[in-house]
């Protein structure tokens, strides 16, 4: 009650009297950014109580889904459109074209419009309508096209590239392999975790799609830490990686599928490559621990995330049981739940992937769909 009395008189006061002096200080102020583009990154790392209580460790995840377009790929849609109006590949009224369903066309149309550059996305028509019209209603011109394989060269990403090479002042970003994109990790995102944690960080992980982020991160971590931070690659069904860091190098087929979105790869991309050697292990993450973690979060912590998220989360969990109490690990919350609840949270669709079984009898209220 002393301190709702003293904001009353005081404060309010203060504000009814100095009308004047309140652009000043808004002006003057240190929190305030430069457009959207100033407001990607800089995210808060949430320490996730339950889980660090229970494994005796600190469990903290990077609010990647704080970033203006709500995902993790903000950042590196800002650092490939930079790249190339570096080496003068963008000019004023310029085109990018990338080939993307997900999070990165959202990153880059927010990222163009604010640079006021067109942006043409290419994607596998496949894709639900609603991520088509979100692309569209952001300013972006969108083509879906047929889903086939990357070695036919209708696949979404060679048309992406040949469309940029058809245009003038226009360039397709490539975000698998242009490492503009890990370099958004190694200057922006890799730095704010070292700094937020005073260095006091004992391990790594997370999973890939480009590669960029898992590479990036990884690379300045170990660079700060003279190697003893360690780095895990987190891989869900589906995806190569993890049996070719296991096998020492060997390429197997792509088989098999998860429920996570953006994650998981059927080769190394040139953002994962320099990075390869780097990294201390792998973990394979089943979808069952993935859903049940979507669940956990909501319910023990309050974020209500993406799959990938919840993956990286089960990751970091793992690493800090197997590294013991008093250790520090990192992972990314790459974005939240909202363009995949009506999957997530629904009784018929957890039934079709066969995970109904994995939602503990507490959780089952979330499953309100
Ligand atoms: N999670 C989500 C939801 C994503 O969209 C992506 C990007 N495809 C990732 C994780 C992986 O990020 P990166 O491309 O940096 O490996």
């Amino acid at each position: 009650r002393q301190s709702i009395r003293r904001f009353g008189t005081t404060a309010l006061r203060a504000a009814a009297t100095e009308p004047s002096s309140y652009t000043t200080r808004v002006s003057t102020a240190q929190g305030i950014v430069n457009g959207l583009t100033e407001a990607i990154g800089n995210t808060p790392l949430i320490r996730l109580k339950r889980l660090s209580d229970e494994t005796g460790c600190n469990v903290l995840g990077k609010a990647e889904f704080q970033n203006p377009g709500g995902s993790v790929k903000d950042r590196a849609a800002l650092f490939v459109v930079e790249d190339a109006e570096k080496k003068g590949l963008l000019r004023p009224g310029g085109t990018v074209v990338e080939g993307t369903a997900g999070n990165t066309g959202i990153g880059l149309a927010h990222v163009c419009r604010s640079k006021g550059y067109k942006l043409v996305i290419y994607m596998p028509n496949t894709q639900s309508q609603g991520k088509i019209d979100l692309l569209r209603l952001l300013g972006a011109e969108v083509y879906p096209v047929p889903a086939v394989a990357f070695d036919n060269p209708d696949n979404y990403n060679h048309q992406a590239r040949r469309h940029a090479e058809s245009l003038d002042n226009a360039v397709w970003t490539n975000q698998f392999d242009n490492t503009a994109n890990r370099q958004a990790h190694i200057e922006t995102t890799g730095p704010e975790i070292w700094a937020q944690t005073g260095g006091k960080i004992d391990a790594f992980t997370c999973a890939t799609g480009t590669g960029g982020t898992l590479a990036g991160i990884t690379r300045y971590l170990k660079t700060a830490s003279d190697g003893r931070v360690q780095s895990f690659l987190a891989d869900p069904p589906g995806s190569v990686l993890h049996s070719y860091i296991q096998s020492g190098g060997k390429l197997t087929d792509r088989s098999g599928g998860s429920i996570t979105e953006g994650i998981g790869q059927g080769r190394v991309t040139d953002n994962l490559r320099p990075d390869l050697d780097l990294l201390d292990g792998s973990l394979h993450i089943a979808d069952e621990k993935t859903i049940e973690m979507v669940y956990r979060c909501l319910d023990e912590e309050g974020l209500y995330l993406g799959a990938s998220s919840a993956l990286n989360v089960v990751a970091a969990k793992e690493v800090a049981e197997k590294l013991g109490k008093g250790h520090t690990v990192v992972t990314v919350l790459c974005d939240g739940a909202y363009r995949y609840a009506d999957r997530l949270f629904s009784n018929a669709w957890l039934q079709t992937k066969n995970l109904r079984g994995a939602i503990p009898k507490h959780l089952e209220k979330y499953i309100v769909l």
